[in-house]
């Protein structure tokens, strides 16, 4: 029988281990104008789509890990991501970051410019899917980015891995947010769901088939906030 849907912020079996993580390990060493960045984004209507700051301090770790110098980020909202993303990068480092919302990213931007990083950033507002295929047109960007976040629309995640597998160097990486889906994603028919919802929930069940079976990618599926998938470009 159908159950309830609730939506939660993470996968972890108990709400106690999460909080441990947090306290121990995230919180501790979260910048300070991320955890304000943090609390204003708590405030907004949509909060709960912001990175949680344990994902967050991953990606922050895999740019620097990788010594990425260029990155894209798709899906910047009000920019914990984002300012995850260029306080890892060099001093000459550069992160493309896409929405068609600025408002959302206009929340974020004194919180980037009080951390000195607004220089690393260059914010397009678009809908991602074109620019992406302008920047192929061009033909100068190809193979060019060190590492893609993928965290907008997620009917468009298939089409995103067909533009980003080009524009992501051979030894970059592109990881994709949200590919667990609330944790729906392992028993479809159990929830009752909201109609939005099921449909991104079809469209990560068939994105995270396809990336198991793309031979150009090397992937491992990561249980950290709402589920990130790594592929690393290796061919
Ligand atoms: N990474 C962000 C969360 C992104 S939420 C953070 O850490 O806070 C998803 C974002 O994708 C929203 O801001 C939304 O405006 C954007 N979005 C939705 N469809 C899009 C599209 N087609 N192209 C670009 N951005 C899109
Ligand atoms: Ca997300």
């Amino acid at each position: 029988m159908a159950v309830p849907f609730v939506v939660k912020k993470n996968l972890l079996q108990s709400d106690a281990l999460h909080g441990y993580i947090l306290e121990t390990s995230v919180y501790p060493r979260e910048h300070e104008q991320l955890r304000a960045l943090r609390d204003v984004t708590l405030k907004h209507p949509r909060g709960l789509m912001s990175t949680p700051p344990e994902e967050g301090q991953l990606l922050h770790l895999l740019i620097k890990l990788m010594n990425a110098k260029k990155t894209i980020e798709l899906g910047v909202f009000t920019g914990y991501s984002l300012l995850c993303t260029a306080l890892a990068l060099p001093e000459d480092g550069k992160v493309t970051a896409i929405d068609i919302n600025k408002k959302d990213y206009e929340i974020g931007l004194p919180f980037i410019k009080k951390a000195g990083v607004e220089k690393k950033i260059d914010f397009i507002e678009a809908e991602a899917l074109p620019i992406l295929d302008k920047m192929l047109q061009e033909g100068k960007e190809e193979g060019s980015f060190d590492f893609a976040f993928v965290d907008a629309d997620k009917e468009n995640y298939n089409q995103y891995h067909e533009r980003l597998i080009k524009l992501v160097k051979v030894g970059g990486a592109i990881a994709y947010d949200n590919t667990l889906w609330f944790g729906t994603v392992a028993e479809p028919e159990k929830y009752i769901l909201p109609e939005e919802v099921s449909q991104n929930m079809n469209c990560l069940v068939n994105l995270n088939k396809f990336l198991a079976s793309d031979s150009r990618v090397e992937i491992s599926q990561i249980c950290i906030g709402d589920g990130l998938t790594l592929c690393l470009r290796i061919s």
